[in-house]
Formats: C-alpha cells, structure tokens, sequence
C-alpha cells in the first residue's frame, strides 16, 4: 500500500459557503472523535471521483481532530483489468470472468488484508472504497469497517452480483450513493445512504478569472468567439462519448460554428479499459476540427477543467451509468447550463428544467443544446439555480457530517457514549 500525501484544509475557510448549523454540528461531531484514527483505501490516488473526494476529505477529518489517513493498493495491471470489469459487471454490462480472474481478485485482497494487518495497531476504524478492495474486509474479519461503493449497483449482472455479495454482506456498515443502489440481502441497520460531495475550494472549483480561464482555452485551441459545449469525463464507455459526439452534430447543424471539447486529461490507474476508449472516440471524431479531444496527462489538469466548465455554453454529462456524477456539480456550482443524462446519481443533481435539463438520447439532448445556446438568459436562470443547489446539498463539508455521524454511530456503541454527546448531536442522529 502506498500513503497518499494530503494538503492541510480548515473548515473554518468553508465558513462563508456553508450553512452555520452544519460547521456547529461538523465542530460537536469531530470533538466526540477527537484522535480517532481513520484509514481511507481506494485503488488509485487521481483520477476519477474517489480520489477527488478522499483528497478534501482525508484533511477536513484531520482538521476537525480525528487522525485520517488515506492509502492506494500498489499498482496492478493484471488486477485492475479484472476489477474494471467486475465494476462494469456491477454498473450492468454482461461480463465473464475466468476462473483464474476470480482467483486472482480473491488472492490479491487477502495479500492486501495482510499488508492492512500490518498496520492494525494504528487503525481505529477502516474504510475501504469501491469493489477492488472489497474483499479484504472479509479476510480481515473486523467490526470496525465501512465498505463505501461509489458505483451504480442497481442492475448488476447477476454472476458479478453473486461474486461480490458474500463480501457484501460481510460488510459491518455499507454506504451507497442512492437508495436503490443497495444490493440483495443487507441488513437495513448496516446500510448509510449519502451522495459524494465537491470541494469549493479546490483548484479544479475555486473562481477563476473571465480572462485567465479565456487565456487557458485559448492556448488549447478554443475559439471563444464560437459557442463551445464540453463534457469532462474519462474515456469511458458508461460516459458515452460516442453519443456526446452524436448530440453535437446533430446541434451543429443548428448552431453552425459549435464547437465540442471532450476532456480526458486524467488517466486514472486502475482504469486500463481508456486508451482503447481513447482510440475508439477518436475514430468517432473522425478528424472534425470542431471536436477537440484532450486526453494529457494528470497534472495541471485542475485549472483546465475549472476553465471549461467556466466558459462552456453548455457542459453535457450524457452519461448510461453513473454511480454519482462529480462532474455534474462540478460545472453546476460554476453556475453552468448543464445537460445530463437519466441515469444514477444525475437526475437527483439536476432538476429537470430548475436547475438543468435532464436527457435520455442524442437527438433529446441535440434539442436541449440548441435550445440553451439559443437563450443566454435561460443558462444564466438555470445556472443560477445549479449554483444553490449544490451549496445546500453537495459541497465536502456535508459530506463530511454525514461520514462523522456513521463513524460515530460504529464507535461510540456504549450507553456512556451515547450519553457523552451534545444533546444536539443526539437530535441529529435519529
Ligand atoms: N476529471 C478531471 N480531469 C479530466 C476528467 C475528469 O479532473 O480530464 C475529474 C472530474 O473533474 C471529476 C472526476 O474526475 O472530479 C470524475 O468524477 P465523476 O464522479 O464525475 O466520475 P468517475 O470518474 O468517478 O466515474
């Protein structure tokens, strides 16, 4: 396991963004965990919306007392190539294992329940992140784990469903995005529900300057005299590319001189399916210079995306599966015109028509680029809108509370405890 450096955040710099009731109940939670120490592992650093979420998590817990630390499994192409289908298998897709693949997943957890043995002294309560290491909590055996799945589990391919569900249900608390992501067979007690949150105050979502944000889309050959939409997704199949593509040309022949960005930049480790996907969206984008495709490296990606999602007339996530959707409130706390697609954690984001438009098919969400990009004061309404949303329901802070409650709820079991604790925090807990 590798330990992934945090950046120190206070909570005290979210102030202005949050509603006072959650800071105080932030503060009382945090101060019944005091040195608690709080161990995060997931399969990759960068990259996705799981690492997005541990790197503002990880050092929000640390500041409110507790001791959190956040570590990777080593990287594993063989492993990943069968964890990435077991994670498309769960999301839907027909997928067929061999049984040396189901092997190989099952071995490398048990060597990594070792390794996280190793550091059982140091660990107060563990919380594993998403099927690639959901096994080793069996080979653990321990009470304090919380197996956290960030991924559309909703109609899973039932041989996948019956690979994982022994593991499942041998989760101590099991945390999902949306209700109806809860597999078969959990016990109702065991199971939190909470959507993922953004960072305000990331790079990747701080306020950006008009004129630096133009000045990055420019150097990247954006002609911002033309409308532009963009989604901002790895190169995965579930993200449909390849309909985001459709939907484009299909507006362009409206809006002639719309442009399209397609932004990739972040290559995550545990996904080896994307340079294929890479390759295949290309082929789809057939040379047309109004489809800019990027697909750099990790680093320095923050700003870019901030600028996109910043300056786009439109910003589609036109996803077929999708555990949450990070990049929905990415660009709806920047105050887009976002488009998405009806699917996960998307439609609970965006209010169809409120704050955004949700969209089952190309031509529907053809129709609704048009349509936006046609009407600068409808975006400027919805993107109004977005904005308030995402403050009330999905910025870290919220998220935050909803991790201490659950952490608090496994640890303080005793009568003593639970006596110990502000009556306010008592309130919020039932
Ligand atoms: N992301 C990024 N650069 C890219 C593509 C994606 O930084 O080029 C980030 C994106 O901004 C978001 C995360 O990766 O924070 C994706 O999270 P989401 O929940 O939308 O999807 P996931 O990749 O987890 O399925």
């Amino acid at each position: 396991m590798i330990k992934v450096p945090g950046i120190p955040k206070s909570l005290d710099d979210y102030a202005n963004l949050i509603d006072p009731e959650v800071s105080e109940d932030i503060r009382t939670v945090s101060a019944q965990l005091r040195d608690l120490r709080v161990v995060h592992i997931n399969a990759t650093p960068a990259g996705g919306g799981v690492a997005e979420v541990l790197q503002s998590l990880v050092p929000l817990m640390e500041d409110g007392g507790l001791r959190s630390s956040w570590y990777v499994i080593e990287p594993h192409k063989p492993f990943f190539e069968v964890t990435k289908k077991i994670h498309n298998g769960l999301q839907g897709k027909t997928v067929e294992l061999s049984p040396d693949e189901v092997a190989l997943y099952r071995e490398h957890n048990e060597h990594l329940a070792e390794r996280i043995m190793e550091l059982e002294s140091t660990i107060d309560l563990l919380i594993l992140h998403d099927p690639q290491v959901l096994p080793s909590l069996l080979y653990l055996g321990w009470k304090n784990v919380i197996w956290h799945c960030h991924i559309d589990t909703s109609t899973p391919h039932q041989p996948i469903q019956d690979l994982v569900l022994p593991y499942v249900r041998s989760a101590p608390r099991y945390v999902v995005s949306m209700p109806h992501y809860v597999m078969d067979g959990m016990p109702q007690e065991r199971i939190s529900v909470f959507p993922p949150a953004i960072d305000p105050l990331s790079p990747k979502n701080l306020p950006l300057s008009s004129s630096v944000a133009s000045e990055v889309l420019s150097k990247l050959g954006i002609d911002l005299a033309r409308p532009l939409v963009t989604q901002v997704s790895r190169f995965d199949p579930w993200k449909d590319p390849w309909g985001v593509i459709d939907a484009f040309r299909l507006a362009r022949e409206k809006i002639p001189g719309l442009q399209l960005a397609l932004v990739g930049a972040m290559v995550a480790q545990d996904d080896p399916e994307s340079a294929e996907m890479l390759e295949s969206v290309r082929n789809h984008a057939a040379n047309d210079p109004d489809i800019h495709i990027y697909s750099e490296s990790a680093d320095g990606a923050d700003v870019p995306v901030n600028a996109f999602q910043r300056l786009s007339s439109v910003v589609v996530q036109k996803s077929l599966r999708e555990g949450f959707g990070l990049t929905v409130s990415e660009a709806m706390w920047k105050g887009a015109a976002v488009i998405g697609g009806n699917c996960g954690g998307i439609p609970y984001q965006i209010e169809d028509g409120v704050s955004g438009y949700i969209v089952s098919d190309p031509a529907d969400c053809a129709d609704r680029m048009v349509e936006l990009i046609r009407q600068p004061n409808l975006r400027v309404e919805l993107g109004q809108a977005a904005k308030e949303r995402v403050r009330q329901k999905f910025l870290t802070p919220r998220l935050l509370l909803d991790y201490l409650r659950i952490i608090r709820d496994m640890t303080c079991s005793t009568n003593d405890d639970a006596a110990a604790l502000a009556p306010e925090v008592q309130r919020t807990t039932a």
